[in-house]
């Protein structure tokens, strides 16, 4: 089975951080902007799944292409949370326009390990994801392996619950 997962957001929120966070379990530091298609294998329920996942400064372009979304903004850049509020609407819009409304979407508030330059508040981003009716996790792709893993499970959970991998 296969899922198509794309990651959008502003630049410099993490995007790349997450991804190869969950595919290594390391953080590197820098990454390039390099469009990057990854493979990734998990196991739902015995079954294997595989998650194609895109990493890409241009991640807009894969909107239809998508069984899940993870919008990942920075909590030290206001913009960045300004940018997903956008691209929430945005995704709700074309899937109404795709009569698909299945496809889970799951708010990212990134950089957690930076709070004492926090500008956006868990509760902002939790209240976002509550009016929208997406899922919402703040994490640290530098110092937590085990929360970028709860942001992919938890859309692995909500897409085959949405039975789209089924
Ligand atoms: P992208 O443009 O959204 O793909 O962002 P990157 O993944 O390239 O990350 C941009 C910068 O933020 C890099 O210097 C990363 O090292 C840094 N970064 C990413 N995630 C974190 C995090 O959780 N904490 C901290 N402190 N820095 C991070
Ligand atoms: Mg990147």
């Amino acid at each position: 089975m296969d899922a198509n997962v794309v990651v959008m957001g502003k630049e410099s929120v993490g995007k790349s951080a997450l991804t190869v966070r969950l595919l290594t379990r390391r953080f590197i530091g820098e990454y390039g902007d390099i469009e990057s298609i990854y493979s990734h294998s998990v196991s739902v329920d015995g079954r294997e799944i595989t998650l194609n996942i895109w990493d890409s400064p241009y991640s807009e372009k894969k909107v239809q292409w998508a069984d899940g979304y993870v919008l990942v903004y920075s909590i030290c850049d206001r913009a960045s949370f300004n940018a997903v509020c956008r691209l929430v609407q945005a995704i709700k819009s074309a899937k109404d326009y795709l009569n698909v409304d299945k496809a889970p979407i799951v708010i990212v508030g990134n950089k957690r390990d930076l709070h004492h330059r926090r500008t956006v508040l868990s509760e902002e981003g939790r209240l976002l994801a509550l009016k929208t009716d997406c899922h919402f996790y703040e994490v640290s792709a530098a110092e937590n392996y085990h929360s970028v893993l709860m942001v992919f499970d938890g859309l692995v959970d909500r897409m085959k619950d949405a039975k789209l991998t089924v």
